[in-house]
C-alpha cells in the first residue's frame, strides 16, 4: 500500500507506507556509512520527527546489504561527530526500527542498535570487526551492544570481531525477529505496535554466545583490546553518555596507534593487491572448468584440492603409483577431516573427493583448460614437461607452473605458446595458505595474466603479482633473511636464541624451526640447481647437517633434535658442536650475540631486498610485498609487513642501521649496501607508502 515514493538527491531514499516511513540508504554496493551518508540519514529523520502523519520510522538498506561498516577511507579525517546520528535515532520521539539484510556491520551494526528494535532478513550477518583493524566500534557500539546483549557476549562479539548469522543474532538478543522474506514489511509492523505502545521485548536478554564465539586466545590488538576492556566496565557502571566520551576518546587512541595504522594498511594492501593497473579494460576469462595438475607430490595434491573446492575437474597426472595412491588418500583424509570439523557437509565432500581422478599419462591434459605443473624443482624436468604439455594440450589451454624459483620465461620457451604461460606460485599446505603469486613471464599476455588473476579469486586465494626473478618475491627475501639467521650462529648465537628472538618480534616460527619443518634438503638443493657459488659460508651448517642425515623433523633431527612423534625442537649439543666446529674452519669469530641485533639484522636485510626488488619492479608496489610477507611468512600482521615496518621505523633510522651493520662485519658490506630505492627514497624524505602513492 505504497501510497508516495520521493528520491532523495541526498542519498536516502524515502517511502510513505500508510504512518509509517521507510528510509533507505542508498549508496551500493555496500552503502559504506560516509559522514555525507550519516549526515543524509540525520537530516531526513528530522524531518520526520514533526510530522503528524508520520506514526514511526524504519530504517533499511537497497542493494546487496545493509550496511559493511563506515567508509575505511575517511577514518583518520575529520569525519563529524560520529555519535551523532545513533543519538538522534535513539531520541526521535517517533519508534525507529532497523529492517537489516545482508552484511550488517560495523558502524552499519551500531546504526541499528541505536533503533528501539532491529528485524533482520535470513541471510543478515552481524557483527563489530573493528578489533581486525586495530580499533573499537566508535558510533557507540561498545555501550549500546553490551546494554543490549549483556557484557560477556557483548566481549566476545567485539573481542573475536567475528560475525553472528541472523538465527545466533536472534539467540543471543540482538535482533527482535528474524524473516525468510522482506525484513521491511515486518519492521513496519513491529514499528506500528511500538508506536502504539503493544510491543515489548520479551525474550530475556543476554544469552550466552556459547562454543560459537570464543574470545580469541592469541594476542589482540593493543591498545584495543584494552580500550575495549574499559569501555565495557563502563558500559555496565556508568550512564551512557560517560561511557560514550570514553569510547570517542578510546577510538581516538586507537586509531593514532601504529598497530591499527599497520592493519589497516595490511587490509588495505590485500585489497589493492588484485589490482594491475597495465591490463587493457574489457578483458574476459576464459572458461576453466577442467585441469590438469602434474605432479601429485606435497603441492600438487595440495592444488587438486583448492580446485576442486571451487567446483573445478581435476586430472592428476604422476608416473609414480605410490605416489599417485598417497595422493588420492592424503585428499580423501582432508575431505574427512573437513567434514568432521564441520566446515564441508557429507555431500559436498564427496564430491570433491570425487572430482579428482589419478593418472599415469599425461595425456588426459588434451581436455584441460587450466594445467598447473608441480613436479620437482628442477629445470630440466620441468621444461621437457612443458614441450610435452605443448604438443598434448589444446590451443587455449592455460599453462601454469608453480616453481618456487626457476625462470618462468625458460619454462614458457620450452613452448611454441608462451603468450599462455605463466607462474601459479602455491604456498604449502596449498588448501590452508591464501597467498598465490603470480608469476608474469615477459611474454605472458594480459589476458593469461587476468586469467590467473580471475582463478585466484575463484580459489579464495590472495593474488599479488610478481615478474619472474629468482625466487619471485617472497623466498627471494627468504635468502638475504635467512643468510643472516645463519651467520648469527655461525658468530655465536644459537638456534632457538635466534629463534625466540624473531617470535618475540612476533613471527609465529623462527627460522630455524621453519628450516626444520620444510626439510634442510631443500635449501640446500635450490642452492645447487640455482649452480651459485657465493660465499663458503652461505648454507655451510645446513650442508654439513643434510650431509649428517639431519634433514629436519622428517628425520627427527635437524637444527634442533626432536623426539618421536613430537614437533617441539629440542636444543642439541651435537649441532651446537658442530656450528662452532664450521665457524672455527670458515675462520668466524664468535662472540655473544643479543636478541636486538638478531632482530635488526634480519629484518634489515629484509627490508633492504624488498626495497631492490621493488625497485627492479618485481614488485609493483611496496605493499604487494607486505601482503606476501604477511600471508606466506607468517610476518605479524600487526606490524604491517617488512615495508610498512620500515615505514613505521623511519627510513632514516633503516639507513642508519645498515650503515651500523657494514661496520660491525666489514667482510658483508656488499650485503648491507642499501638498495637504491632506498637510498633514493630516504634522501628525499619519502617513504614506501609514498612511492606506492606516486604509482597509483
Ligand atoms: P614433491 O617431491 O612432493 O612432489 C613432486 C612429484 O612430482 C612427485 O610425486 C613425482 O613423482 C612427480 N613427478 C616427477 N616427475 C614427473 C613427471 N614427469 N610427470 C609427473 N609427475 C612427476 O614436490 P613438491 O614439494 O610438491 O614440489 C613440487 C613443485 O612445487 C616444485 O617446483 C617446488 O619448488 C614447488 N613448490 C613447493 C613448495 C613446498 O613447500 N613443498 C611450495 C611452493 C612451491
Amino acid at each position: 500500500m505504497k501510497t508516495a515514493a520521493e528520491h532523495d538527491p541526498a542519498w536516502v531514499l524515502r517511502e510513505v507506507l500508510g504512518p509509517v516511513v521507510v528510509l533507505r540508504l542508498a549508496r551500493p554496493p555496500v552503502n559504506a556509512l560516509s559522514p555525507a551518508l550519516a549526515q543524509a540519514l540525520a537530516q531526513a529523520l528530522r524531518e520526520l520527527a514533526d510530522r503528524q502523519d508520520c506514526q514511526a520510522i524504519v530504517v533499511a538498506a537497497q542493494g546487496r546489504c545493509f550496511s559493511a561498516g563506515a567508509d575505511i577511507h575517511a577514518f583518520g579525517h575529520a569525519a563529524g561527530d560520529p555519535h551523532e546520528l545513533p543519538g538522534q535515532i535513539e531520541t526521535c520521539p517517533k519508534p525507529v526500527v532497523a529492517a537489516l539484510h545482508g552484511d550488517t556491520l560495523g558502524a552499519g551494526l551500531e546504526l541499528g542498535l541505536a533503533c528501539r528494535a532491529r528485524v533482520a532478513r535470513e541471510d543478515t550477518r552481524l557483527g563489530l570487526p573493528e578489533i581486525t583493524l586495530g580499533l573499537i566500534p566508535g558510533a557507540g557500539g561498545t555501550q549500546r551492544l553490551p546494554r543490549l546483549i549483556g557484557a560477556d557476549a557483548a566481549r566476545a562479539l567485539m573481542l573475536s570481531g567475528q560475525f553472528l548469522h541472523a538465527r545466533e543474532a536472534l539467540a543471543v538478543g540482538l535482533v527482535d525477529e528474524v524473516t525468510p522474506g522482506d525484513p521491511v514489511d515486518v519492521a513496519c509492523a513491529l514499528a506500528l505496535r511500538l508506536a502504539a505502545g503493544s510491543w515489548s521485548r520479551a525474550r530475556p536478554r543476554g544469552l550466552p554466545l556459547g562454543e560459537s564465539l570464543p574470545v580469541p586466545k592469541g594476542r589482540l590488538p593493543q591498545p584495543a583490546a584494552q580500550v575495549l576492556e574499559a569501555c565495557l566496565a563502563a558500559a555496565l557502571e556508568r550512564p551512557l553518555a560517560e561511557g560514550l566520551a570514553l569510547e570517542a576518546l578510546g577510538f581516538a587512541q586507537c586509531l593514532h596507534a601504529p598497530e591499527s595504522r599497520a592493519l589497516r594498511h595490511a587490509f588495505a594492501a590485500e585489497r589493492r593487491s588484485r589490482q594491475v593497473p597495465d591490463l587493457p579494460a574489457g578483458l574476459r576469462p576464459r572458461t576453466l572448468e577442467r585441469a590438469t595438475v602434474v605432479g601429485a607430490g606435497t603441492m600438487g595434491h595440495g592444488i587438486a584440492i583448492c580446485l576442486a573446492a571451487a567446483g573445478i575437474q581435476v586430472d592428476l597426472v604422476d608416473p609414480d603409483a605410490a605416489a599417485r595412491g598417497r595422493a588420492l588418500l592424503a585428499i580423501e583424509n582432508h575431505h574427512a577431516q573437513q567434514l568432521r570439523r564441520g566446515r564441508l557437509q557429507a555431500q559436498e565432500a564427496s564430491a570433491r573427493t570425487a572430482r579428482v581422478q589419478a593418472h599415469a599419462q599425461l595425456s588426459c591434459a588434451a581436455d584441460a583448460d587450466l594445467v598447473v605443473e608441480a613436479v620437482y624443482e628442477s629445470m630440466a624436468l620441468k621444461c621437457a614437461l612443458f614441450e610435452a604439455l605443448d604438443r598434448v594440450c589444446r590451443p587455449g589451454a592455460l599453462l601454469a607452473t608453480n616453481t618456487s624459483t626457476l625462470d618462468v620465461d625458460r619454462i614458457a620457451a620450452a613452448t611454441q605458446r608462451p603468450e599462455d604461460v605463466l607462474g601459479l606460485h602455491f604456498f604449502s599446505p596449498a588448501p590452508a595458505m591464501r597467498l598465490l603469486e603470480v608469476v608474469r613471464g615477459a611474454r605472458t599476455s594480459p589476458q593469461a595474466l587476468f586469467d590467473g588473476l580471475a582463478l585466484a579469486r575463484r580459489l579464495g586465494k590472495i593474488p599479488v603479482v610478481a615478474r619472474v626473478a629468482p625466487g619471485f618475491i617472497g623466498n627471494r627475501m627468504v635468502g638475504p633473511y635467512g643468510r643472516q639467521a645463519e651467520r648469527l650462529l655461525l658468530e655465536g648465537a644459537t638456534p632457538q636464541q635466534v629463534d625466540r628472538a624473531l617470535v618475540a618480534f612476533g613471527f609465529p616460527m623462527g627460522p630455524h624451526s621453519v628450516g626444520d619443518l620444510v626439510g634442510l634438503d631443500v635449501g640446500v638443493r635450490a642452492a645447487a640447481e640455482g649452480g651459485a657459488r657465493g660465499d663458503p659460508r652461505d648454507g655451510a651448517i645446513a650442508r654439513r647437517l643434510v650431509a649428517l642425515g639431519r634433514l629436519g623433523q622428517k628425520t627427527g633431527a635437524g637444527l634442533y633434535r626432536y623426539e618421536a612423534g613430537s614437533r617441539e625442537p629440542l636444543a642439541d649439543p651435537q649441532v651446537e658442536a658442530i656450528i662452532r666446529e664450521e665457524a672455527r674452519q670458515l675462520g668466524v669469530r664468535r662472540r655473544e650475540i643479543d636478541e636486538q641485533e638478531i632482530v635488526q639484522r634480519c629484518l634489515l636485510a629484509l627490508i633492504n631486498e624488498g626495497a631492490a626488488l621493488l625497485g627492479e619492479g618485481v614488485a609493483a608496489r611496496a605493499s604487494d610485498i607486505d601482503t606476501v610477507w604477511i600471508h606466506g611468512y607468517g610476518f605479524p600482521r600487526w606490524k604491517g609487513g617488512p615495508l610498512h615496518h620500515a615505514d613505521a621505523l623511519g627510513l632514516t633510522q633503516v639507513m642508519e642501521g645498515l650503515a651500523r651493520c657494514s661496520r660491525m662485519s666489514p667482510h658483508d658490506a656488499a650485503l648491507w649496501e642499501p638498495a637504491p630505492l632506498l637510498g633514493e627514497l630516504s634522501r628525499s624524505g619519502r617513504s614506501f607508502a609514498d612511492w606506492d602513492a606516486q604509482r597509483a
